[in-house]
Protein backbone atom coordinates (compact mmCIF):
# COMPACT_ATOMS: atom_id res chain seq x y z
CA UNK A 1 0.00 0.00 0.00
CA UNK A 2 2.69 2.41 0.83
CA UNK A 3 4.43 1.58 -2.37
CA UNK A 4 1.62 2.47 -4.44
CA UNK A 5 0.94 5.87 -2.49
CA UNK A 6 4.34 6.46 -3.14
CA UNK A 7 4.24 5.73 -6.53
CA UNK A 8 1.06 7.47 -7.57
CA UNK A 9 1.51 10.52 -5.36
CA UNK A 10 4.10 12.19 -7.72
CA UNK A 11 1.81 12.38 -10.67
CA UNK A 12 -1.15 13.23 -8.60
CA UNK A 13 0.72 16.46 -7.73
CA UNK A 14 1.58 16.67 -11.78
CA UNK A 15 -2.51 17.10 -12.02
CA UNK A 16 -2.65 19.32 -8.82
CA UNK A 17 0.14 21.57 -10.49
CA UNK A 18 -1.80 21.45 -14.18
CA UNK A 19 -5.41 21.96 -12.55
CA UNK A 20 -4.08 24.82 -10.60
CA UNK A 21 -1.99 26.32 -13.31
CA UNK A 22 -5.51 26.42 -15.42
CA UNK A 23 -6.75 28.75 -12.69
CA UNK A 24 -4.00 30.29 -12.23
CA UNK A 25 -5.61 33.75 -13.69
CA UNK A 26 -8.39 33.99 -11.37
CA UNK A 27 -6.05 33.70 -8.64
CA UNK A 28 -6.41 36.64 -6.23
CA UNK A 29 -3.03 38.47 -4.78
CA UNK A 30 -3.08 36.51 -1.84
CA UNK A 31 -2.12 33.29 -3.82
CA UNK A 32 0.09 35.07 -6.19
CA UNK A 33 2.54 36.27 -3.07
CA UNK A 34 1.96 33.05 -1.70
CA UNK A 35 3.37 31.34 -5.34
CA UNK A 36 6.16 33.65 -5.61
CA UNK A 37 7.62 32.05 -2.52
CA UNK A 38 6.53 28.64 -2.27
CA UNK A 39 9.51 27.10 -4.81
CA UNK A 40 11.81 28.81 -2.87
CA UNK A 41 10.63 27.07 0.03
CA UNK A 42 10.55 23.73 -0.80
CA UNK A 43 13.47 23.73 -3.21
CA UNK A 44 15.32 24.57 0.19
CA UNK A 45 13.96 22.04 1.92
CA UNK A 46 15.08 19.37 -0.71
CA UNK A 47 18.07 20.89 -0.41
CA UNK A 48 18.52 20.40 3.19
CA UNK A 49 17.42 16.81 2.91
CA UNK A 50 19.22 15.36 0.20
CA UNK A 51 22.46 17.21 2.15
CA UNK A 52 21.48 15.98 5.40
CA UNK A 53 21.29 12.32 4.26
CA UNK A 54 23.98 12.80 1.21
CA UNK A 55 21.97 11.82 -1.64
CA UNK A 56 23.85 13.37 -4.85
CA UNK A 57 21.68 12.30 -7.30
CA UNK A 58 18.33 14.63 -5.92
CA UNK A 59 20.60 17.36 -4.42
CA UNK A 60 22.48 18.20 -8.00
CA UNK A 61 18.87 17.76 -9.55
CA UNK A 62 17.40 19.66 -7.19
CA UNK A 63 20.07 22.56 -7.60
CA UNK A 64 19.43 22.66 -11.87
CA UNK A 65 15.89 22.87 -11.08
CA UNK A 66 16.59 25.79 -8.86
CA UNK A 67 18.69 27.61 -11.09
CA UNK A 68 16.74 26.67 -13.72
CA UNK A 69 13.87 28.63 -11.88
CA UNK A 70 16.05 31.55 -11.32
CA UNK A 71 16.92 32.01 -14.81
CA UNK A 72 13.92 31.62 -16.07
CA UNK A 73 12.05 34.23 -13.77
CA UNK A 74 15.28 36.45 -12.94
CA UNK A 75 18.05 36.41 -14.95
CA UNK A 76 15.86 36.61 -18.32
CA UNK A 77 15.16 40.25 -18.66
CA UNK A 78 14.00 40.05 -22.01
CA UNK A 79 12.07 37.54 -24.08
CA UNK A 80 15.20 37.04 -26.29
CA UNK A 81 17.03 36.05 -23.23
CA UNK A 82 13.76 33.58 -22.02
CA UNK A 83 13.77 32.00 -25.51
CA UNK A 84 17.44 31.25 -25.06
CA UNK A 85 16.87 30.01 -21.37
CA UNK A 86 13.93 27.79 -22.79
CA UNK A 87 16.30 26.30 -24.91
CA UNK A 88 18.80 25.36 -23.07
CA UNK A 89 16.71 23.93 -20.50
CA UNK A 90 14.82 21.79 -22.67
CA UNK A 91 18.01 19.97 -23.69
CA UNK A 92 19.90 20.41 -19.97
CA UNK A 93 16.68 18.65 -17.85
CA UNK A 94 16.08 15.66 -19.63
CA UNK A 95 20.04 14.94 -19.98
CA UNK A 96 20.63 15.44 -17.01
CA UNK A 97 17.76 13.11 -15.17
CA UNK A 98 18.99 10.82 -17.29
CA UNK A 99 22.47 10.92 -16.03
CA UNK A 100 21.89 11.19 -12.39
CA UNK A 101 19.28 8.76 -12.27
CA UNK A 102 21.88 6.18 -14.02
CA UNK A 103 24.44 7.73 -11.56
CA UNK A 104 25.79 5.70 -8.71
CA UNK A 105 24.95 7.04 -5.34
CA UNK A 106 27.92 7.77 -3.16
CA UNK A 107 27.60 10.94 -1.26
CA UNK A 108 27.68 14.85 -2.26
CA UNK A 109 31.05 15.61 -0.09
CA UNK A 110 32.98 12.88 -1.71
CA UNK A 111 35.46 13.09 -5.42
CA UNK A 112 32.29 11.62 -6.85
CA UNK A 113 30.05 14.63 -5.75
CA UNK A 114 32.58 17.27 -6.51
CA UNK A 115 33.08 15.59 -10.05
CA UNK A 116 29.18 15.71 -10.35
CA UNK A 117 28.87 19.42 -9.09
CA UNK A 118 31.41 20.75 -11.47
CA UNK A 119 29.78 18.53 -14.52
CA UNK A 120 26.55 20.79 -13.01
CA UNK A 121 28.48 23.99 -12.29
CA UNK A 122 29.66 23.81 -16.03
CA UNK A 123 26.43 24.08 -17.84
CA UNK A 124 24.85 26.10 -15.57
CA UNK A 125 28.04 28.28 -16.53
CA UNK A 126 27.46 28.08 -20.40
CA UNK A 127 24.27 28.43 -19.60
CA UNK A 128 24.25 31.57 -18.07
CA UNK A 129 26.89 33.19 -20.51
CA UNK A 130 24.42 32.11 -23.42
CA UNK A 131 21.65 33.72 -21.79
CA UNK A 132 23.22 36.93 -21.33
CA UNK A 133 24.95 36.99 -25.09
CA UNK A 134 21.05 36.98 -25.69
CA UNK A 135 19.77 40.28 -23.98
CA UNK A 136 20.18 42.45 -27.29
CA UNK A 137 18.77 40.68 -30.09
CA UNK A 138 14.97 40.83 -31.24
CA UNK A 139 12.20 39.48 -29.89
CA UNK A 140 11.55 36.22 -31.63
CA UNK A 141 7.99 35.58 -33.12
CA UNK A 142 6.81 32.89 -30.65
CA UNK A 143 6.25 35.60 -28.06
CA UNK A 144 3.31 36.87 -29.68
CA UNK A 145 1.69 33.57 -29.07
CA UNK A 146 -0.07 32.24 -25.36
CA UNK A 147 2.01 28.69 -25.63
CA UNK A 148 5.36 28.60 -26.63
CA UNK A 149 6.78 25.80 -28.99
CA UNK A 150 9.63 23.96 -27.85
CA UNK A 151 11.62 22.77 -31.06
CA UNK A 152 11.24 19.39 -32.74
CA UNK A 153 14.88 17.67 -31.41
CA UNK A 154 13.80 18.78 -27.12
CA UNK A 155 10.09 17.14 -27.58
CA UNK A 156 12.25 14.23 -29.23
CA UNK A 157 14.39 14.28 -26.10
CA UNK A 158 12.19 14.57 -23.45
CA UNK A 159 10.43 11.19 -25.34
CA UNK A 160 13.17 9.27 -25.56
CA UNK A 161 14.67 10.57 -22.37
CA UNK A 162 11.08 9.80 -20.24
CA UNK A 163 11.25 6.35 -21.39
CA UNK A 164 14.45 5.62 -20.74
CA UNK A 165 13.88 6.40 -16.78
CA UNK A 166 10.28 4.64 -17.24
CA UNK A 167 12.68 1.54 -18.16
CA UNK A 168 14.94 2.23 -15.56
CA UNK A 169 12.03 2.09 -13.14
CA UNK A 170 10.41 -0.76 -14.20
CA UNK A 171 13.25 -3.27 -14.81
CA UNK A 172 15.90 -1.74 -12.16
CA UNK A 173 13.32 -0.43 -9.66
CA UNK A 174 14.80 2.97 -9.40
CA UNK A 175 12.97 5.13 -7.86
CA UNK A 176 14.36 8.08 -8.30
CA UNK A 177 13.75 7.57 -11.84
CA UNK A 178 10.39 7.66 -11.88
CA UNK A 179 9.78 10.64 -9.63
CA UNK A 180 12.54 12.04 -12.02
CA UNK A 181 9.60 11.39 -14.88
CA UNK A 182 6.90 12.66 -13.15
CA UNK A 183 9.12 16.17 -13.44
CA UNK A 184 10.42 15.86 -16.20
CA UNK A 185 6.36 15.88 -17.37
CA UNK A 186 6.30 18.95 -15.50
CA UNK A 187 9.04 21.05 -16.66
CA UNK A 188 7.99 19.90 -20.02
CA UNK A 189 4.81 21.50 -19.60
CA UNK A 190 5.96 24.13 -17.87
CA UNK A 191 8.35 25.50 -20.15
CA UNK A 192 5.14 25.79 -22.68
CA UNK A 193 4.76 28.44 -20.42
CA UNK A 194 7.82 30.13 -19.52
CA UNK A 195 6.60 33.35 -20.07
CA UNK A 196 3.82 33.61 -17.39
CA UNK A 197 5.47 33.54 -14.39
CA UNK A 198 2.65 32.61 -11.71
CA UNK A 199 2.38 29.21 -13.64
CA UNK A 200 5.89 28.42 -13.71
CA UNK A 201 5.92 28.95 -9.83
CA UNK A 202 3.30 26.62 -9.99
CA UNK A 203 4.81 24.20 -11.67
CA UNK A 204 7.95 24.86 -9.57
CA UNK A 205 6.25 24.25 -6.74
CA UNK A 206 4.98 20.80 -7.42
CA UNK A 207 8.33 19.55 -8.73
CA UNK A 208 10.11 20.71 -5.13
CA UNK A 209 7.18 19.03 -3.10
CA UNK A 210 7.73 16.14 -5.21
CA UNK A 211 11.72 16.35 -4.69
CA UNK A 212 10.78 16.77 -0.70
CA UNK A 213 8.29 13.65 -1.13
CA UNK A 214 10.71 11.52 -2.80
CA UNK A 215 13.75 12.08 0.02
CA UNK A 216 11.10 11.45 2.12
CA UNK A 217 10.36 7.74 1.14
CA UNK A 218 13.91 7.09 -0.02
CA UNK A 219 14.96 7.83 3.46
CA UNK A 220 12.20 5.75 5.31
CA UNK A 221 13.08 2.69 2.51
CA UNK A 222 16.74 2.90 3.50
CA UNK A 223 16.07 2.60 6.99
CA UNK A 224 13.32 0.27 7.18
CA UNK A 225 14.22 -2.09 4.09
CA UNK A 226 16.77 -4.01 3.68
CA UNK A 227 18.55 -2.86 0.20
CA UNK A 228 19.42 -6.15 -0.98
CA UNK A 229 16.73 -8.46 -0.04
CA UNK A 230 13.90 -6.11 -0.13
CA UNK A 231 12.88 -6.99 2.90
CA UNK A 232 12.38 -5.42 6.08
CA UNK A 233 15.62 -4.25 8.27
CA UNK A 234 16.21 -5.10 11.37
CA UNK A 235 15.70 -1.67 12.62
CA UNK A 236 12.15 -2.30 11.57
CA UNK A 237 11.97 -5.76 13.45
CA UNK A 238 12.87 -2.95 16.73
CA UNK A 239 10.05 -1.11 15.33
CA UNK A 240 7.86 -4.16 14.85
CA UNK A 241 9.03 -5.75 18.96
CA UNK A 242 7.58 -2.24 20.16
CA UNK A 243 4.45 -3.40 18.51
CA UNK A 244 3.88 -6.90 18.69
CA UNK A 245 1.00 -7.68 21.16
CA UNK A 246 -1.04 -10.56 22.02
CA UNK A 247 0.00 -14.46 20.75
CA UNK A 248 3.25 -14.63 17.94
CA UNK A 249 5.63 -17.08 17.08
CA UNK A 250 9.31 -16.24 15.59
CA UNK A 251 11.18 -18.20 13.57
CA UNK A 252 15.16 -17.90 12.78
CA UNK A 253 16.64 -18.86 9.50
CA UNK A 254 20.13 -18.84 8.80
CA UNK A 255 22.31 -20.36 5.59
CA UNK A 256 24.00 -23.22 5.91
CA UNK A 257 27.82 -22.61 5.29
CA UNK A 258 27.63 -19.52 3.98
CA UNK A 259 30.62 -18.14 3.97
CA UNK A 260 31.95 -21.37 2.02
CA UNK A 261 29.29 -20.31 -1.15
CA UNK A 262 30.81 -16.64 -0.68
CA UNK A 263 34.27 -17.75 -0.60
CA UNK A 264 33.64 -20.35 -3.59
CA UNK A 265 31.90 -18.45 -5.90
CA UNK A 266 32.41 -14.94 -4.71
CA UNK A 267 30.13 -12.67 -3.04
CA UNK A 268 28.34 -11.51 -5.73
CA UNK A 269 26.65 -15.02 -6.24
CA UNK A 270 26.38 -14.97 -2.26
CA UNK A 271 24.33 -11.68 -2.15
CA UNK A 272 21.86 -13.26 -5.54
CA UNK A 273 21.68 -16.42 -2.89
CA UNK A 274 20.30 -14.40 0.02
CA UNK A 275 17.81 -12.59 -2.80
CA UNK A 276 16.73 -15.92 -3.77
CA UNK A 277 16.40 -17.04 0.12
CA UNK A 278 14.16 -13.69 0.94
CA UNK A 279 12.19 -14.29 -1.68
CA UNK A 280 10.45 -17.76 -0.99
CA UNK A 281 10.48 -16.78 2.64
CA UNK A 282 8.27 -14.05 1.11
CA UNK A 283 6.12 -16.03 -0.85
CA UNK A 284 5.65 -18.93 1.21
CA UNK A 285 6.25 -18.47 4.81
CA UNK A 286 2.45 -17.05 4.98
CA UNK A 287 3.38 -14.27 6.93
CA UNK A 288 4.16 -10.58 5.33
CA UNK A 289 6.39 -10.23 8.04
CA UNK A 290 10.27 -10.86 7.15
CA UNK A 291 13.20 -9.30 8.46
CA UNK A 292 16.72 -9.60 7.61
CA UNK A 293 18.19 -9.43 11.37
CA UNK A 294 21.61 -9.63 9.88
CA UNK A 295 24.20 -11.04 7.26
CA UNK A 296 22.64 -14.32 6.53
CA UNK A 297 20.04 -14.29 8.80
CA UNK A 298 16.18 -13.59 8.73
CA UNK A 299 13.86 -13.72 10.98
CA UNK A 300 9.63 -14.30 10.31
CA UNK A 301 7.07 -13.35 12.62
CA UNK A 302 3.41 -15.00 12.66
CA UNK A 303 0.55 -13.27 14.54
CA UNK A 304 -2.29 -15.20 12.85
CA UNK A 305 -1.12 -18.63 12.75
CA UNK A 306 -1.19 -21.87 15.29
CA UNK A 307 2.37 -22.59 16.84
CA UNK A 308 1.98 -26.01 14.44
CA UNK A 309 1.16 -24.57 11.64
CA UNK A 310 3.82 -22.04 11.78
CA UNK A 311 6.46 -25.10 12.11
CA UNK A 312 4.71 -26.27 9.19
CA UNK A 313 5.47 -23.29 6.72
CA UNK A 314 8.12 -23.13 8.11
CA UNK A 315 9.53 -26.61 7.38
CA UNK A 316 7.71 -26.17 4.09
CA UNK A 317 10.21 -23.23 3.02
CA UNK A 318 13.09 -24.87 4.37
CA UNK A 319 12.05 -27.73 1.35
CA UNK A 320 11.37 -25.58 -1.31
CA UNK A 321 14.86 -23.81 -0.40
CA UNK A 322 16.87 -27.10 -0.68
CA UNK A 323 15.01 -28.63 -3.78
CA UNK A 324 15.76 -25.33 -5.66
CA UNK A 325 18.66 -25.14 -7.74
CA UNK A 326 20.47 -22.42 -7.48
CA UNK A 327 22.12 -21.71 -11.12
CA UNK A 328 25.79 -20.29 -11.27
CA UNK A 329 26.75 -18.16 -14.45
CA UNK A 330 29.68 -19.52 -15.97
CA UNK A 331 31.84 -16.71 -14.86
CA UNK A 332 31.41 -17.94 -11.54
CA UNK A 333 32.01 -21.73 -11.53
CA UNK A 334 35.04 -22.62 -9.21
CA UNK A 335 37.65 -24.32 -11.10
CA UNK A 336 37.73 -26.61 -7.58
CA UNK A 337 34.66 -28.23 -6.32
CA UNK A 338 34.43 -27.22 -2.90
CA UNK A 339 33.48 -29.10 0.26
CA UNK A 340 30.48 -28.59 2.21
CA UNK A 341 28.71 -26.88 -0.77
CA UNK A 342 26.61 -29.52 -2.90
CA UNK A 343 27.08 -28.18 -6.57
CA UNK A 344 25.34 -30.70 -9.67
CA UNK A 345 27.10 -30.92 -12.79
CA UNK A 346 25.09 -30.96 -15.96
CA UNK A 347 26.11 -30.39 -19.61
CA UNK A 348 24.67 -26.91 -19.55
CA UNK A 349 24.88 -25.23 -16.28
CA UNK A 350 26.55 -25.76 -12.54
CA UNK A 351 24.10 -25.76 -9.51
CA UNK A 352 24.80 -25.07 -5.82
CA UNK A 353 22.17 -27.07 -3.45
CA UNK A 354 20.90 -24.12 -0.91
CA UNK A 355 19.59 -25.44 2.65
CA UNK A 356 18.91 -23.51 5.30
CA UNK A 357 18.23 -24.03 9.17
CA UNK A 358 15.52 -22.73 11.17
CA UNK A 359 14.59 -22.53 14.81
CA UNK A 360 11.12 -21.22 16.02
CA UNK A 361 9.35 -20.15 19.23
CA UNK A 362 6.57 -18.56 20.61
CA UNK A 363 5.31 -16.19 23.58
CA UNK A 364 3.99 -18.15 26.40
CA UNK A 365 4.41 -17.19 30.61
CA UNK A 366 7.58 -17.90 30.33
CA UNK A 367 9.00 -15.90 27.17
CA UNK A 368 7.08 -12.61 27.99
CA UNK A 369 9.24 -9.90 25.49
CA UNK A 370 9.55 -10.57 21.90
CA UNK A 371 13.49 -10.59 22.90
CA UNK A 372 12.94 -13.48 25.40
CA UNK A 373 11.26 -15.18 22.48
CA UNK A 374 13.69 -14.10 19.60
CA UNK A 375 16.38 -15.80 22.20
CA UNK A 376 14.51 -18.80 22.66
CA UNK A 377 14.45 -19.24 18.40
CA UNK A 378 18.33 -18.68 18.34
CA UNK A 379 18.37 -21.13 21.00
CA UNK A 380 16.57 -23.59 18.76
CA UNK A 381 18.45 -22.53 15.31
CA UNK A 382 21.35 -23.35 17.42
CA UNK A 383 19.80 -27.03 17.94
CA UNK A 384 19.12 -27.31 14.13
CA UNK A 385 22.57 -26.52 13.29
CA UNK A 386 24.11 -29.18 15.41
CA UNK A 387 21.67 -31.62 14.36
CA UNK A 388 23.28 -31.69 10.76
CA UNK A 389 21.53 -28.74 9.86
CA UNK A 390 18.79 -28.26 6.80
CA UNK A 391 15.95 -28.95 9.67
CA UNK A 392 14.40 -27.25 11.77
CA UNK A 393 13.76 -26.98 15.51
CA UNK A 394 11.17 -25.98 17.89
CA UNK A 395 11.28 -24.84 21.72
P1 LIG B 1 26.65 -22.02 9.46
O1 LIG B 1 26.11 -23.15 8.65
O2 LIG B 1 27.19 -22.48 10.77
O3 LIG B 1 25.64 -20.92 9.63
O4 LIG B 1 27.89 -21.44 8.65
P2 LIG B 1 27.97 -20.11 7.84
O5 LIG B 1 29.16 -20.20 6.96
O6 LIG B 1 26.67 -19.87 7.15
O7 LIG B 1 28.11 -19.01 8.96
P3 LIG B 1 29.20 -17.93 9.27
O8 LIG B 1 28.64 -17.09 10.39
O9 LIG B 1 30.53 -18.57 9.48
O10 LIG B 1 29.30 -17.06 7.96
C1 LIG B 1 28.33 -16.17 7.56
C2 LIG B 1 28.82 -15.53 6.29
O11 LIG B 1 27.82 -14.66 5.74
C3 LIG B 1 30.02 -14.66 6.49
C4 LIG B 1 29.78 -13.43 5.68
O12 LIG B 1 30.81 -13.20 4.76
C5 LIG B 1 28.52 -13.73 4.93
N1 LIG B 1 27.67 -12.58 4.71
C6 LIG B 1 27.11 -11.75 5.61
N2 LIG B 1 26.41 -10.78 5.01
C7 LIG B 1 26.52 -10.97 3.67
C8 LIG B 1 26.02 -10.30 2.52
O13 LIG B 1 25.30 -9.30 2.59
N3 LIG B 1 26.36 -10.78 1.30
C9 LIG B 1 27.15 -11.90 1.18
N4 LIG B 1 27.43 -12.33 -0.04
N5 LIG B 1 27.64 -12.55 2.25
C10 LIG B 1 27.34 -12.11 3.48
MG1 LIG C 1 24.72 -16.84 10.93
MG1 LIG D 1 24.97 -19.52 8.36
Amino acid sequence: MRKIIAVVTPFILVVTAWTLAIKSESMGVAAQSLFSVLPYVFAVLAIILSTWYQNSNSFFFTCLLLISYIYMTVLSKTPAMLFETISILSVLLPINAVWLSFSQERGIISTYGRNKAIIIGAQVLWALISIMTKSSIKIPAEFSLPIINLKAPAIVLYIVCIFVLLMNYIFKGQYLSLIFVAVLIETFIMLHFAHRHLIVAIFMSSIFVIMVLALIEIFYSLAFYDPLTGVFSRRALEQEFLKLRGSYIIAMVDLDHFKKINDTYGHDVGDQVLKMVASVLRQYAGTSRVFRYGGEEFVAIFTEMSYNQAVFKMDNVRKLIANRKFVIRDKNRPEVKPDNVTTSHNAFQNTINITVSIGLSQKNNLLKTPYEVLKKADEALYKSKNSGRNCITKI
